[in-house]
């Protein structure tokens, strides 16, 4: 057994990869998601390019130790989902399946808890075994590592960070219909929310233009010493910081790995969340680390072969 698969199916591609079983990658590419009729070629599609890449590569699947997957969904231990967003499937036991048509053993989780065991493994989270990841995107993703090990849950749907209530007072809806949630304030475009609101009734002098203002935008201007600029970064942290500290209080992780687009803004970004996040820590939560993703793209590959181990 001196190999495993990796793989990340997305909305629109599925990256794949053949890692070495100590994380060396060997091969990485990419075939798009065939969504049409309720998601049927995915599994299909996919099972046909690892046999094509296994055979070009010489490696009989008696030397692969296994098949991990993440996915856009809550998925169980058992490797079944109820429904995608993004996929087109509605209930499927995506691990039985994936297994008959590859002839491996598969593991299934959701996309960014596996892409924090990926950063575990080989990323801004290497060398630690107790884990929290966010990742800031178009929304907030999580993942919660315990001894290695992902948080999944009774339905799939462990360390749903994005979602943790942070503001009671919020009238607005989050996606998923609730009201307050971190996502509204710590994604990409919470950041914009944050930042049109401060700039509506704004008399400073700023950079930030009302109308066209990017998370980017921000951290960008933050950079250049803008006071509007750090005082929406300063919201956003505390957001983002004090939740972070309420999850600390559960999970008592050694490190917090911070990834997504916004995460691009760089150590900058690290300040603004560690600050707030030690004023409302719990004294045995303190010493912990504060990392930026180094995966990027690939962090989901990595975490799924490390799933398969
Ligand atoms: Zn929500």
């Amino acid at each position: 057994m001196k190999y495993c698969l990796g793989v990340d199916v997305g909305g629109t591609t599925v990256k794949m990869g053949i890692f070495q079983n100590d994380g060396n990658l060997i091969d990485k590419w990419e075939i798009k998601t065939r969504t049409e009729n309720q998601g049927e070629a995915i599994l299909p599609d996919i099972a046909a390019a690892i046999n094509a890449k296994l055979t070009e590569h010489q490696i009989d699947k008696s030397e692969v130790s296994g098949i991990g997957m993440g996915i856009p969904a809550p998925v169980t231990k058992a490797g079944i989902v109820q429904k995608t967003a993004n996929l087109g499937w509605g209930y499927k036991e995506v691990k039985r399946e994936l297994e008959e048509l590859t002839g491996l053993k598969a593991h299934i989780g959701n996309d960014a808890n596996v892409a924090a065991l990926g950063e575990m493994w080989k990323g801004g989270g290497k060398g630690y075994r107790n884990l929290v990841m966010v990742t800031l995107g178009t929304g907030v993703g999580g993942g919660v590592i315990i001894e290695e090990e992902i948080l999944v849950g009774t339905n799939g749907a462990g360390a749903e960070i994005g979602h943790i209530c942070v503001n009671y007072e919020e009238t607005d809806n989050c996606g998923c219909g609730k009201q307050g949630c971190l996502e509204q304030y710590a994604s990409a475009t919470g950041v914009v929310r944050l930042a049109k609101k401060r700039l509506q009734d704004n008399a400073d002098e700023t950079v930030l233009n009302l109308e066209t203002v990017t998370a980017k935008d921000v951290f960008d201007a933050v950079k250049a010493g803008d006071k509007v600029a750090m005082e929406i970064a300063d919201q956003f942290g505390d957001y983002l910081g004090h939740a972070l500290a309420n999850i600390a209080v559960i999970v008592d992780p050694e490190v917090v790995v911070i990834g997504g687009g916004v995460s691009k803004a760089g150590e900058i970004l690290l300040g603004y969340i560690e600050k707030p996040y030690m004023e409302k820590a719990f004294f045995s939560n303190k010493e912990v680390k504060f990392a930026l993703a180094e995966l990027g793209n690939d962090a989901g590959i990595y975490g799924a072969a490390k799933l398969a181990l």
